[in-house]
């Protein structure tokens, strides 16, 4: 079968790869705190632009995935053990770096059996304890659906519980195989419940990529389907192939394209939208915060 071929990236996706001092200190505590970043893991095309500002992803339970999403670049197979330190690690640096916004993801662990909840709900404690005013934003994975496992990390308080669809229904056997588009809306719609039923104020985010082969009316329907979950913040990025093996981009949207999806998404009653070429489900996390309140 004749390969296919690559195309080639456009203007708008050029980015700079200066590094400042801010980068060098941020990358020291990532390695001197044995943490792991989804900037790095992810190869993101704004870490140069974000850890020279001092903010950076952190990405605990490990290095190592148990699902193998195809368009995902971090390592997949069986798991280590859990570092027990991570929580408070991931704390100190957070405080080292003065962080007033921490955003906190993760691998998959369908391997545990609480799949990494607690983990995650002891990072958010950690964080809190060492930096009472610092907002904490989650990017939780879909725990398969387990509302107590989502219960265990919203009982920890983030600021913003997120969880990202990705792509569209019609592409998650080949984007996410083992993920289930209706179950990760669910997740949304469940945040929005348990903020409803506590009254506590709790944000809620989903992220889509676009580029994956998807048509435009589907990315529509995706994000109307978003927006009826009561979700609050929606981000729409290009999707960039980080590796040799890894999905291939099908097609570079303009920014004009992007801004379509953008106004879309206001229509529908999002509340923020960050939708543009570069943007990642962290990316400006705090300003998205700030621009989704009410
Ligand atoms: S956009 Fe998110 S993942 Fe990418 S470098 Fe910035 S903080 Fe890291």
């Amino acid at each position: 079968m004749a390969k296919r071929k690559r195309l080639p990236r456009p203007d708008w996706l050029k980015v700079s790869l200066k590094t400042s001092d801010n980068f060098l200190e941020v990358s020291d505590l990532i390695s001197d705190h044995s943490l792991h970043t989804v900037c790095q893991e992810a190869r993101c095309p704004n870490i140069h632009e974000c850890w020279n500002q001092k903010t950076a992803t952190f990405m605990i339970l490990g290095d190592v995935c148990t699902r193998h999403c195809g368009f995902c670049s971090v390592r997949k197979g069986k798991p280590g053990a859990v570092d027990l330190e991570e929580p408070e690690n991931v704390a100190r640096a957070a405080e080292k770096m003065g962080l007033s916004y921490a955003v906190v993801t993760s691998v998959d662990r369908d391997d545990l059996p609480d799949e990494g909840a607690t983990h995650f709900a002891n990072t958010i404690g950690a964080i809190r304890a060492r930096l009472p005013h610092c907002r904490i934003e989650v990017l939780i994975p879909d725990f398969n659906g387990r509302r107590e496992l989502l219960d265990i990390v919203l009982d920890a308080h983030p600021d913003v519980l997120s969880h990202n669809l990705e792509t569209v229904e019609a592409l998650y056997r080949r984007v996410r195989p083992v993920a289930n588009y209706r179950q990760s809306l669910r997740i949304i719609e469940d945040a929005v419940a348990y903020r409803e039923e506590r009254g506590v104020g709790l944000r809620t985010k989903c992220g889509i990529m676009v580029g994956l082969g998807e048509t435009t009316d589907q990315l529509v329907a995706t994000i109307k389907d978003i927006s009826e979950t009561g979700c609050d913040i929606i981000t729409i990025g290009q999707y960039l192939s980080p590796k040799r093996n890894s999905l291939v981009v099908e097609k570079f949207y303009t920014p004009d394209e992007f801004a379509f999806l953008r106004d879309k998404a206001y229509e529908f009653g999002l509340k923020h939208v960050e939708s543009a070429p570069l943007v990642r489900s962290s990316y400006h996390a705090h300003d998205q915060f700030v621009n989704s309140g009410t």
